[in-house]
């Protein structure tokens, strides 16, 4: 029924009650009333938000009237809904008839939007009906369209951008972290001492015999600046299997019992694609790299059961939620889920069914499972909005931040680390051949300049067999470049998905790279110069999935510490927000209908406490997410 697609009225409604509590509190209440359990509260709320401050935040407080988002009630719905019990949320039945009136059912006004449209740069009003923009304009050209049912929202000179798409990120890990491991990265523990403890306290609450789990170390941003050893770990308990996992995912850290395990001892050959780490004596020292952590994690070739049990279907479904909820505190209202699988599918369309998804996904499925792809008539673009089928994805070389990127010059300072191959150029050539002959898209990750080549003669002898107009085949992170390899990825018509944030966020590990090489490493400018389409992309959880870091790392291209890192590659902010919208709907062959405010696009945007375009470069990353909207609902409210 039109009802059931038009929930609006029935969202904004909802935020009455919370709205009353907020103020009874002064403290933020989370939007979703319906949801109000312990563990759903908490997670609704910013994780590690920074303090909101600037012009667009006082406006916004400064008002006592209205002192949230939630949408001013006009007319006639006002006058009814203050008669009714501020107990339970207001559902504004609407009978079909009314729907269909030419009334539109949400109102911005008074907003700074950018709306990335090059024809209407900046804009004041939108008006949405359904989950669709029916209007851009100035606020006295959008008012006449509002009617009695219209819900409005005074933004206040709040920035109101389109939702932020990350073109690269693995939302189902990401969540299945947060709810199932210990957080062992920097925000969390500051020193080696804080990993163990934060350990130790999780081990006395796990039964003897179940794994103990971390994420997130990075040695690199503690001052031990090692990885964890395996003393250290079976310091924190010999009742427990351990594994942390690296933030970059390419090495995992384990105690004895782990490792005993996985029956690995100091006679075990190191894996194909991988290595296990040996101390001078040649004992195990509880480190495995690269394809050393497949039987524990299942993942790359190995096909058995993994030695850590997945979680549960139901962990997995709360697990996506939370990843939702997080992404909606930070604006982001699309996803490019880069190894999806059948249990990460299955989890996303659990979640959308029990209505806890509010984030769009185009899923880009593990090249493994093509036969499956194929078999089922599937090629990209299957699914809808909410969730759709990307293309194929490919795995490569080794790590931009665990510097096994595979380069054609060796390392900074040695004579013969050239990084890590990963993948061979046969398998990878008969595997993009086969999916781009199905009809697929295709993304490969490519960190080094020697594996972007070979991706590049992939993709190339692929084309030349089945030759397609506009593929968009993908480079995923696409990181140390050379002009050369920028030319032939135009003339392939190539897609770069660059990381947005890691400039800022790793910029402690690029000095291994050599100056040369950062001069052209994640070129954004270049990219943007050379016509190369761009979008925006953290790699989520291997850097912070906040846009406004990233916003903040492609404008300034300067690390945490304040170095400058390729300077010439800066671009504005303005670009950024475009590389992080319109560029990551061009990446999935959906800019028809999302990444900028223009009629007839999703109705997915971002409400920012200020002016990325504008505010003092450093402070970026202070401004505030002050609420997200997806298809004409309000999914976040700070
Ligand atoms: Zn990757
Ligand atoms: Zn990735």
């Amino acid at each position: 029924s039109i009802l059931a697609q038009t929930p609006v009225g029935k969202a904004f409604a909802v935020n009455k009650p919370a709205t009353k509590r907020r103020r009874a509190s002064g403290m933020p209440y989370p939007l979703c009333t319906r949801d109000s359990g312990r563990g759903r509260a908490a997670c609704l709320r910013p994780q590690a938000a920074p303090q909101p401050h600037g012009r667009a935040l006082g406006a916004f407080r400064s008002e006592s009237r209205n002192d949230t988002l939630a949408p001013a009630e006009t007319g006639a719905a006002s006058r009814k809904s203050a008669t009714r019990s501020s107990a339970l949320p207001e559902v504004r039945i609407r009978r079909k008839e009314d729907a269909m009136t030419s009334d539109v059912d949400v109102v911005i006004l008074g907003g700074n939007i950018i709306t990335v449209d090059p024809a209407h740069p900046r804009a004041q009003a939108i008006a949405v009906k359904f989950d669709r923009i029916v209007a851009v304009g100035q606020d006295d050209e959008v008012r006449p369209l509002m009617g009695a049912g219209t819900k409005v929202i005074d933004a206040h000179g709040m920035t109101v951008t389109p939702g932020f798409i990350d073109a690269h990120c693995h939302p189902m890990d990401a969540g299945r972290r947060s709810l199932l491991r210990v957080d062992c990265g920097p925000d969390k523990a500051s020193t080696i001492a804080d990993v163990k403890r934060a350990l130790a306290e999780r081990a006395l609450a796990t039964p003897p015999g179940q794994w103990l789990l971390g994420f997130g170390y990075d040695e690199a941003k503690l001052p031990e600046k090692r990885l964890l050893t395996r003393s250290e770990l079976d310091e924190v308990t010999l009742q427990h299997p351990v594994f942390i996992e690296h933030s970059s995912g390419h090495i995992g850290m384990l105690n004895t019992p782990g490792l005993e395990r996985g029956n690995l001892n100091r006679n075990s050959p190191d894996p194909e694609g991988g290595k296990y780490g040996r101390d001078s004596a040649g004992e195990l020292d509880g480190c495995v790299f690269e394809s050393g952590q497949d039987q524990f994690i299942g993942r790359g070739a190995y096909r058995g059961q993994p030695l850590i049990p997945d979680p549960t279907p139901e962990q997995d479904r709360q697990a996506v939620a939370l990843a939702s909820t997080l992404a909606g505190s930070l604006g982001i209202t699309g996803w490019h889920e880069m190894l999806a699988d059948p249990t990460i599918l299955r989890a996303f369309q659990t979640t959308r069914a029990h209505g806890e998804l509010h984030t769009r996904v185009s899923a880009y499925i593990y090249i493994d499972y093509l036969n499956e792809i194929t078999g089922a008539g599937l090629q990209s673009g299957f699914g809808d909005s909410m969730l759709r089928i990307g293309g194929a994805k490919l795995l490569g070389d080794g790590a931009l931040s665990g510097r096994t990127a595979f380069l054609w010059e060796p390392y900074a300072g040695t004579t013969d680390n050239y990084g890590v191959q990963g993948a061979s150029a046969e398998m990878m050539e008969a595997q993009v051949l086969a999916a781009h002959k199905a009809g697929l898209q295709i993304g490969i990750h490519a960190n080094g300049d020697r594996f972007i080549g070979m991706v590049m003669d992939a993709y190339e002898k692929a084309v030349g067999a089945y030759p397609r107009q506009d593929h968009r085949h993908r480079i995923e992170h696409c990181s140390v470049m050379t002009p050369e390899l920028l030319a032939r990825m135009k003339r392939l018509g190539l897609v770069a998905i660059p990381f947005g944030e890691y400039i800022y966020y790793h910029g402690e590990k690029m000095s291994s790279y050599g100056a040369k090489r950062l001069e052209t490493m994640l070129p954004h400018r270049d990219f943007l110069d050379a016509g190369i389409p761009v979008a925006g992309s953290s790699d989520y959880p291997c850097g912070p999935w906040n846009p406004l870091v990233a916003i903040r790392s492609c404008v300034t291209r300067k690390s945490r510490a304040g170095d400058g890192i390729g300077l010439r590659q800066r671009i504005t902010a303005e670009e950024v927000i475009r590389v992080y919208t319109l560029g990551g709907a061009y990446a999935s062959f959906e800019e028809e209908t999302k990444g900028s405010i223009e009629i007839g696009k999703l109705a997915d945007f971002a409400f920012l406490s200020d002016d990325p375009t504008t505010v003092d470069t450093e402070r970026i990353t202070d401004i505030s997410v002050m609420a997200t909207m997806l298809g004409g609902k309000l999914v976040y409210e700070k």
